[in-house]
């Protein structure tokens, strides 16, 4: 990302990982970011792969173009396998030119449902914001504590806080969308905007929102699902998290991509802190993807399944699905060499 950007170039997905994480691990997860809300996620910039097959031979996808209807995609294919089809070894990606602008702010909500009703308000107004991140008060406390930052001050009557950010070529349309919008989130009892001036307050807060998964997670948030719905129904499943919550003898905690409906949803249970072979949680996080799907969403939005989110796959798909994701691995990898029993378990 840096290195294009010398050059005037932009490749958006930009993962909060990105400390961590590779490219390969990018195409395997079909990552996305805060970015993805206006440029859409990893596939949106995949051209062509080379890959090696489990049998050892090398195959391109597709070709270097901008666009392609000759057979199968297998390019698009690839992209979000999980690594269970084969191992990516070159990728050929489309760049945008470089935005010139960005404008950085953050706003204070009371209440956590109406942050997210200001999210699909902020759409239906007309605006798409380059970035457009919720953090649910407990999650900045905790990752504030965890950098020392006093970026954002924490009072007690607020519950979250929606981070927006738009980008382009005319500061003044900016500048103009930024008030409109700040005015729009007045109407869902936003409270006083705090407009990030320059680069340092910039790099702070997004700092902030990077950090939170690693911070809420150390303080005891050891349960993470990725959640994705239709962003108009962010506030249903707000209200169903914290149902859940008291159902089931659970904290958690909200934060994400708030743009993209992608809700990324931290629990602190008192004792079980794993979901694997707790009857128990598995039946909270059932009820949970139960709701997701009701809302017309799904499981995971960025990180995958795995082998963490195997067990729901019958809530989303139906058998047919099932088989038919089967009958590819089957075609890809005979010998089921890899990463077997990631996504589905193959008998
Ligand atoms: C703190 C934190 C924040 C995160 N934030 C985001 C975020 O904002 N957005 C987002 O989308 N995700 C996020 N993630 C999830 C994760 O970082 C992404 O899914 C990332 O793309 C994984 O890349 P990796 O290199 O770490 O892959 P790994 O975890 O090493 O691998 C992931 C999978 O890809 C396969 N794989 C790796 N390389 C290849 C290859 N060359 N060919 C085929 N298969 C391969 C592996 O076998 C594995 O199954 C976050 C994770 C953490 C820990």
């Amino acid at each position: 990302m840096d290195s294009v950007k010398e050059r005037g170039l932009f490749y958006p997905p930009d993962p909060s990982s990105r400390g961590s994480c590779f490219i390969g691990g990018n195409i395997a997860e079909n990552s996305g970011g805060p970015k993805a809300v206006k440029y859409g996620v990893v596939k949106d910039y995949v051209l062509n792969l080379e890959v090696v097959l489990p049998n050892g031979e090398v195959i391109w996808t597709g070709a270097n173009v901008l666009k392609n209807s000759t057979g199968y995609n297998l390019t698009q294919l690839m992209v979000g396998s999980e690594g269970t089809l084969g191992i990516v070894t070159k990728i050929v990606l489309k760049l945008l030119p470089l935005p010139k602008y960005d404008l950085l702010m953050l706003v204070p909500f009371k209440s956590l449902e109406k942050a997210s009703e200001a999210v699909s308000a902020i759409f239906r107004a007309g605006f798409t914001p380059s970035g457009l991140e919720l953090v649910e008060i407990d999650a900045l406390k905790i990752v504030s504590a965890m950098v020392d930052s006093h970026a954002v001050p924490v009072t007690d009557d607020i519950e979250a806080h929606l981070i927006i950010e738009v980008d382009g070529n005319n500061m003044d349309v900016l500048m103009q969308d930024m008030e409109q919008i700040a005015e729009l989130t007045a109407q869902f009892e936003g409270g006083e905007v705090f407009f990030a001036d320059d680069a340092q307050q910039k790099a702070e807060l997004w700092k902030l929102r990077r950090r939170v998964a690693e911070a809420v997670k150390t303080s005891g948030y050891t349960i993470e699902e990725d959640t994705v719905v239709p962003r108009a129904e962010l506030p249903k499943l707000i209200r169903g998290v914290k149902e859940l919550g008291k159902q089931y003898g659970f904290h958690a905690v909200c934060y994400g991509h708030a743009g993209d409906g992608n809700l990324h949803i931290r629990i602190n249970h008192p004792t079980i802190k794993n979901s694997h072979g707790s009857p128990e949680m598995t039946a909270a996080l059932r009820a949970l993807f139960q709701l997701v799907k009701s809302l017309g969403g799904t499981v995971s939005g960025e990180h995958g399944v795995g082998l963490i989110q195997k067990p729901y796959m019958d809530i989303v798909f139906r058998n047919a699905n099932l088989e038919l994701m089967r009958s590819i691995k089957r075609a890809f990898d005979p010998n089921n060499i890899l990463n077997a029993g990631k996504i589905f378990d193959l008998a």
